[in-house]
């Protein structure tokens, strides 16, 4: 389809309670930047049931305009409804592009999106911006296996639609603003949504690990050496207040469940304080955590590639450095 507009759109997803998803919010970010390059308004668009906490933070956040669906079909996320309301705003307004956070359900509703309005869509972007020869939206994401970032560009169909994964932007800071709301009514009959919501169970094993939220984080890679070596990182991590992240190879290994992972196939993460001890920096890891602040690496190994994008480093056994550590910080503490 043509663009009507050169509006950037932030799909802005909610929880059950009408609060916004990280996520959403934090795409509001590069949602500007592209907004203001594309010559568009900056467009927020929040589907859900009783969503106005959600729409405050939307506003507050830098939305130039919300558009609002609100109906009980909203209250939990199937596939049917929230790509049909989707498709037929998308078909209103006709926005030049779409950006959706690459939780379990953006994951399910852009690629439904892209194939009904036939346009292409880049998945679990790590960066955006806008092409200045051709003015379209350019998609950096990991490509061979993170061997190399690939930029993705879309530049026949409208609009370009593409994922970031929660923790790849920051949310920027709040402001006093107000943004245009318009109220959509849009209504999925019931037959029309082919699944039923039984239960959400949120809470199975490990999966509810918050690294993508987490301020200061602590992970374990092979270095380690087993699953008990994850005592002292949990120690430690206990110590600051930290979420326990991990390595692939840990978690291959078995020692630590995936919830646990960053990186590539893990999680996307940007703590103020990411603490690596006995990873080697493998890009794939680098992918899901070069956004933290600050990195402090710990490895007995000096040219481990992780000392290259590490703050602070400490050459040595992490089994002699932590416990130090962590004595360290339960004086500095008391
Ligand atoms: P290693 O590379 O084996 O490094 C272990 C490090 O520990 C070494 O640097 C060593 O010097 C140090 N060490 C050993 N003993 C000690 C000690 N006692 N004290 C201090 N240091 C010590 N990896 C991820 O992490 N996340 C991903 O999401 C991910 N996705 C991937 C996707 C694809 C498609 C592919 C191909 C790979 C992916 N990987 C991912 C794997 C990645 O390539 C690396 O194999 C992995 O990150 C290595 O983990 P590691 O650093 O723990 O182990």
């Amino acid at each position: 389809m043509e663009a009507l507009t050169n509006d950037l759109w932030v799909f802005i997803e909610t929880n059950e309670d009408g609060t916004a998803k990280n996520v959403g919010i934090e795409l509001l970010t590069p949602g500007r930047m592209l907004a203001d390059k594309q010559g568009g308004n900056l467009v927020a668009v929040v589907i859900g049931s009783h969503a106005d906490a959600a729409v405050g933070e939307a506003e507050a956040h830098g939305a130039d305009k919300i558009i609002l669906v609100e109906g009980k079909e909203y209250a939990v996320y199937t596939t049917d409804a929230y790509v049909i309301a989707m498709n037929a705003l998308v078909e209103k307004y006709g926005p030049t592009s779409i950006l959706i956070g690459a939780s379990n359900n953006g994951r399910d509703l852009a690629p439904r999106l892209s194939c009904r309005l036939k346009t292409g869509l880049t998945a679990d972007c790590t960066a955006l911006d806008i092409d200045d020869e051709t003015g379209n939206v350019a998609w950096t994401r990991p490509a061979f296996g993170g061997n190399l970032m690939a930029t993705i560009m879309c530049p026949d169909n409208r609009p370009q639609i593409g994922t970031v994964r929660p923790g790849v932007f920051k949310k920027g800071v709040r402001m006093e603003r107000h943004a245009e709301i318009i109220h959509e009514t849009i209504s999925v009959e019931a037959e029309k949504i082919r699944t039923q919501v039984l239960e959400l169970v949120t809470d199975i094993a490990d999966g509810n690990v918050d690294l993508e939220g987490a301020e200061i984080i602590v992970s374990g890679g092979r270095g380690v050496g087993g699953p008990e070596g994850f005592d002292i990182i949990r120690q430690l991590a206990d110590v600051l207040g930290a979420t326990v992240g991990a390595s692939r190879a840990a978690v291959d290994a078995g020692w630590i469940s995936h919830a646990h992972q960053v990186g590539q196939t893990g999680k996307t993460v940007g703590p103020r304080l990411y603490i690596a001890c006995g990873i080697s920096g493998a890009i794939q890891h680098l992918a899901g955590m070069s956004g933290s602040d600050v990195v402090l690496a710990v490895n007995k190994d000096s040219r481990a590639p992780i000392f290259d994008v590490a703050d602070y480093g400490v050459v040595g056994n992490l089994f002699e450095v932590l416990p130090v550590l962590i004595k360290e910080l339960k004086k500095a503490r008391a």
